[in-house]
């Protein structure tokens, strides 16, 4: 029964993003890939202000784009997903004109675009953005009420983009070096984005707006509006770079529960800092903010919505129990803190950049908190909900991410990596260490790959290419004669020859299979044989 639960838990998170037999659309192609009409700008910063009208489950706004001239260029595309709609284009205060294509607007820009320069646009937009079916699986807008019957909206677009929501260069591979985000909502609810706030304006008419300012780079589905009757609760966390401000939002009702419930919150710091180095935003500082849907990891303002339960709502993921020990969703969600927000993908094919280390952190976390036996059962337990449907890199330039494996797998394949490294210090210098060489950047699999390979001194191409790019488990054929062990790789890549740790008698030896058979004669009689178990291969005996 537990199986069947994880394997449909498995497929609502996986099959929006991750459909198995997608046709691509000119609209694909414009979405993902870096097209002409983006590459020659680079942006500098988003100053978005939209006014939140809950009633008419309508929105209209600007965004002021600032960005840098990198080549000579006249036109600009900008996206914005149906049924919004862009109502005007401003730049030096001339009106420009534009022509629409799908969700993609190309702007004929009339001021001479000179390489090195730094201009400003503003586009202004309105309508009834698209309503989020099954947050955060789907994007778009939940116009939701909490217990009492006030307004309780949210925003997701993952997969979909924030084009959903607001106009912008609507691609992973450009981040802006910082942000406004302004908000104006009815005066009796609050909005929470990401980043500090700066000041609340009563307008004096019946709304109020929420000046909220990201110091760093953000993605662009990391941005997110939450509007609510909202309560705040704070704390410092002292940690690698000083005085963190933890900043908690939640429901009024929720209050007494989310104080005792958000005590994960500095265990998962302490953890993640120790293995990650620093939390990656401490002039934006930490915010947990309670939402309608389950959650997700906008940057610096982490939403939150597992029912103040321990798993995932209230369910171990692994079956062993280990998974009960910590609230599922503050600490996935706030691992992408390192992996997503500070190390982020330029195109969603390497979208395993963000899962495959998140569900890793949660093994970590329990490492910290409970030991290396615990995380590692934890670990083991989650491979129930592999699949081994496609491979974990999906097909670039299209926005199209690879299979859901990118997340139980790639944590599997990362703590077989941990074994082969057997120096857990050097391990964690290598995860800190990609933090550090990849803060605040978007990066592709190869930057990640040769990193990994160079700091732990193993050549990982094949292991990469054997799974990310392949469905097949390595399988470990064997057979034994007396004291004699015969043993080879099958199921895998070209050059596939990863050392394994095996028990002989329950003594523990490396052996060193390729995909030719090997010999190996020990001193006594083999009467068991057995793979360690925290690689993530498959044995057959053989005659
Ligand atoms: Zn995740």
């Amino acid at each position: 029964m537990k199986k069947i639960i994880l394997s449909l838990f498995l497929f609502v998170i996986v099959s929006p993003l991750f459909s198995q037999h997608k046709k691509f659309t000119r609209q694909d192609t414009l979405r993902g890939s870096i097209t002409k009409e983006r590459i020659w700008w680079d942006l500098k910063q988003y100053n978005l202000s939209i006014e939140v009208n809950p009633e008419a489950k309508f929105i209209s706004g600007k965004n002021s784009i600032k960005y840098t001239v990198l080549d000579n260029y006249q036109i600009m595309q900008i996206d914005l997903q149906d049924p919004l709609i862009i109502t005007k284009i401003i730049q030096d205060k001339s009106e420009l004109t534009f022509k629409k294509d799908g969700y993609s607007y190309f702007i004929n820009l009339q001021k001479e675009q000179l390489k090195g320069d730094e201009n400003e646009i503003t586009i202004y937009y309105e309508g009834k953005p698209k309503i989020a079916k099954r947050p955060p699986w789907d994007g778009g807008i939940t116009w939701g009420k909490d217990i009492n019957g006030l307004d309780f909206i949210a925003t997701t677009c993952q997969g979909d983009g924030a084009s959903i929501w607001w106009p912008c260069k609507d691609h992973m591979y450009d981040e802006p070096e910082s942000m406004a985000i302004n908000i104006t909502t009815p005066s009796h609810l609050m909005d929470v984005s990401n980043g500090r706030l700066k000041k609340v304006t009563d307008n004096n008419n019946g709304t109020k707006t929420y000046h909220w300012f990201v110091n760093n780079p953000i993605n662009n589905y990391g941005v997110n509006m939450n509007i609510g009757d909202y309560v705040h609760f704070s704390e410092k966390y002292e940690g690698e770079n000083g005085l963190l401000d933890c900043d908690y939002y939640v429901l009024k009702d929720d209050l007494k529960k989310a104080k005792e419930h958000f005590k994960d919150v500095k265990k998962m710091l302490q953890a993640f800092e120790h293995w990650f180095g620093p939390y990656p935003f401490y002039n934006d500082g930490f915010k947990l903010v309670q939402v309608s849907y389950l959650g997700m990891e906008h940057q610096s303002s982490v939403t939150y919505g597992n029912q103040f339960k321990k798993g995932y709502l209230g369910r171990d993921l692994s079956g062993t129990g280990w998974g009960l020990k910590f609230d599922f969703i503050i600490i996935h969600e706030s691992g992408h803190e390192w992996f997503a927000n500070n190390i982020t993908y330029k195109d969603m094919a390497d979208m395993w950049i963000h899962e495959c280390f998140t569900a890793y952190s949660e093994n970590l976390f329990l490492d910290f908190h409970y030991g290396k036996q615990a995380s590692s059962e934890y670990l083991i337990g989650t491979r129930q909900n592999i699949r081994n449907d496609r491979p974990i890199i999906g097909i670039y330039d299209v926005n199209h991410a690879g299979s859901g494996d990118m997340y139980s797998k790639g944590a599997n394949m990362l703590h077989t990596l941990r074994q082969l490294l057997e120096d857990d210090e050097k391990w964690r210098s290598v995860l800190r260490g990609v933090n550090k060489e990849f803060y605040h950047q978007t990066v592709t699999t190869a930057q990640i790959e040769n990193y990994l390979s160079k700091h732990t001194n193993i050549d990982l191409t094949a292991f990469f290419n054997q799974y990310l790019r392949d469905v097949r488990i390595p399988t470990l054929e064997y057979k034994i004669d007396e004291k004699q062990l015969q043993f080879r790789w099958t199921n895998i890549v070209d050059d596939f020859d990863m050392p394994v740790k095996v028990y002989f008698n329950s003594i523990e030896k490396w052996i060193f299979p390729n995909k030719e058979w090997k010999n190996l004669n020990i001193k006594t009689s083999i009467s068991e044989f057995k793979i360690d178990a925290n690689f993530y291969v498959k044995s057959k005996k053989v005659n």
